[in-house]
C-alpha cells in the first residue's frame, strides 16, 4: 500500500478510487509483488537448510492467489477435498500437495489416494487404519505423515491455538507408537513426515523450538522401528504485523531450528498461509452512512462481518484507513457493517478525519482469512477479488450475483400451490 501524488492510497500502482469506479464495493484486493516478497524472504531464511515450502490454501484459496504461488515453486496445504480440487486446478504437481485436518472423510482420502499427492497427515490412529483399508481396497500406496498434538501452548488468541494437549488436532504423543505399528502393518503405507500445527499468528520461536524437540524425539523413535521418514513438517503460524505485533522475521525465527534441524538428517517443511497473504491483500470498502450516538461517532461501510469475520470472531484489529486523504479535522469514529448483528463491526474509536456517505476505507492486512472466511449472511452477495501486478490488475473473482444465492431453492418444494394452508 502506498500513497500516490495525489495522497490517494494505491497498491502496486493501482489507484483504489480506480478499482472502485470500476468493480464496485467491497472488493478484495490482492498484490501479487507483496506475495512474491514474502516468498523470497523466506525462501532466502530457509536456505541454510533442506527444506520445502507449502501454501496453507484455506488463508486464501483463490485460483489466482494459488496458481502465483504453484508457479513460485511452493507445494500446497489442504484441508479438505475442495482443496485438492483447487490445488490441483490452479497447477500445484500432485506431489507438492499435503493434506492436513482433523477430519478428512473416506471420500476425501480416497480422492487424495488417487490423485497420488505427496503426503497425507493423519491426525488419528483411526484415520490411518481408515487409509490403510482405502490404499488396501483400490490397490494403491500412499505416504502418510503423523500429525501429532506436541502439547506446547502458543501465545495466541484460543481459536486459533491447536497444539495443546486434549483438542481436536493431532496424535496425541502418547498413541505416536500406536500410529506407527499401523503403518507397519499395511504394506502399502510408507512413513514420509512427522508433523505438527501449533496455531496461527504465532509470534515467539519457543513453542516451535519446543514442538521441534518433541518432533526429533519421535522421529528417532519412528527409525527405531524401522521407518524412514525424511521430513520434519513443523507447520505454519508466523504471524503478522496488524497494529503494533513485533512479527518474527523468516531469518529469526528459523534461527534457533537450523542446527536441530540439521543433525536430523531431515528436510524443514513449513506450511505458512498467513505470513505469505496477510499482508498482501486489502479490503475495500466504501461508507453508507454516519451517524452520532451518544457522543459515539459511527460510520457504517459496505463491507460487514460477513466479508470479513475475523474481528467478530477473535475481536481481532485491522487498521481501517480513508483511501482520499481528507482536509477535514480528525476524530475517533466506530466502523461498523451494516449486518445486523452488535458483534458487525470492523473497528472502534478509530482516529480518522472527517467520513461520509460515499468516502472509500481500506481495511489493511485482509489478505489471509478474509475472504476465505466470507459468507451469504444477511442474504449479501460475496465481495469481488482483483489482483494487481506491476501498474495493472484483474477481477479474479466477480462480483456474486444476488439472484444466484437463492437459484437452487424452491419456493413451494411440496408443490401446495397458492391458497393451501
Ligand atoms: C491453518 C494451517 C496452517 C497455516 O496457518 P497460518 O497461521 O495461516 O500460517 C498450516 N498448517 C495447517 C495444518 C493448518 O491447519
Amino acid at each position: 500500500m502506498a500513497s500516490g501524488d495525489s495522497g490517494e492510497l494505491a497498491m502496486g500502482g493501482v489507484a483504489l478510487s480506480e478499482i472502485a469506479g470500476a468493480v464496485g464495493t467491497p472488493t478484495y484486493m490482492y498484490d501479487a509483488r507483496a506475495i512474491r516478497g514474502r516468498h523470497s524472504a523466506l525462501a532466502a531464511a530457509l536456505r541454510p537448510v533442506p527444506h520445502r515450502i507449502l501454501y496453507a490454501v484455506k488463508a486464501n484459496a483463490n485460483l489466482a492467489v494459488l496458481g502465483l504461488l504453484a508457479r513460485l515453486g511452493a507445494g500446497a496445504d489442504i484441508v479438505s477435498g475442495g482443496e485438492l480440487l483447487r490445488a490441483l486446478a490452479a497447477g500445484f504437481p500432485a506431489e507438492s500437495i499435503v493434506f492436513s485436518g482433523a477430519g478428512k472423510t473416506d471420500e476425501e482420502l480416497t480422492a487424495a489416494v488417487a490423485a497420488r499427492i505427496g503426503c497425507i497427515n493423519a491426525e488419528s490412529v483411526g484415520e490411518l487404519r481408515r487409509i490403510a483399508l482405502i490404499c488396501e481396497l483400490s490397490g494403491q500406496d500412499a505416504t502418510v505423515g503423523i500429525r501429532v498434538n506436541p502439547d506446547v501452548a502458543a501465545a495466541t488468541h484460543p481459536y486459533i491455538a491447536t497444539g495443546k494437549g486434549g483438542l481436536k488436532f493431532g496424535v496425541p504423543l502418547a498413541q505416536f507408537n500406536d500410529a506407527l505399528r499401523v503403518i507397519d502393518a499395511s504394506s502399502r503405507l510408507r512413513l514420509g513426515a512427522v508433523a505438527m500445527h501449533i496455531g496461527s499468528q504465532i509470534l515467539h520461536t519457543d513453542p516451535y523450538v519446543a514442538g521441534l524437540r518433541r518432533l526429533i524425539d519421535l522421529i528417532g523413535e519412528a527409525r527405531g522401528a524401522g521407518h524412514v521418514p525424511d521430513l520434519i513438517d513443523v507447520g505454519g503460524g508466523l504471524g503478522i504485523r496488524y497494529r503494533e505485533e513485533r512479527p518474527l522475521e523468516p531469518a529469526e525465527w528459523i534461527a534457533p531450528l537450523c542446527d536441530t534441524v540439521r543433525s536430523s538428517g531431515c528436510t524443514l517443511q513449513i506450511a505458512f498461509g498467513r505470513y505469505l497473504v496477510g499482508s498482501a491483500g486489502i479490503l475495500l470498502a466504501r461508507v453508507i452512512d454516519t451517524k452520532c450516538a451518544e457522543g459515539r461517532r459511527i460510520a457504517v461501510i459496505d463491507a460487514g462481518m460477513n466479508d470479513l469475520l475475523r474481528p467478530a470472531l477473535y475481536q481481532a484489529w485491522h487498521a481501517v484507513v480513508p483511501v482520499r486523504p481528507s482536509p477535514g479535522e480528525m476524530g475517533r469514529w466506530d466502523v461498523v457493517g451494516p449486518v445486523c448483528e452488535t458483534g458487525d463491526f470492523i473497528g472502534f474509536d478509530r482516529e480518522m478525519p472527517q467520513l461520509g456517505p460515499g468516502d472509500l476505507v481500506a481495511i489493511l492486512g485482509a489478505g489471509a482469512y478474509g475472504f476465505a472466511m466470507s459468507s451469504n449472511y444477511n442474504s449479501r452477495a460475496r465481495a469481488a477479488e482483483v489482483m494487481v501486478d506491476d501498474g495493472t490488475w484483474r477481477v479474479v473473482r466477480p462480483r456474486e450475483r444476488l439472484a444466484d444465492l437463492y437459484r437452487d431453492e424452491p419456493a413451494d418444494p411440496f408443490g401446495h400451490g397458492s391458497g393451501a394452508s
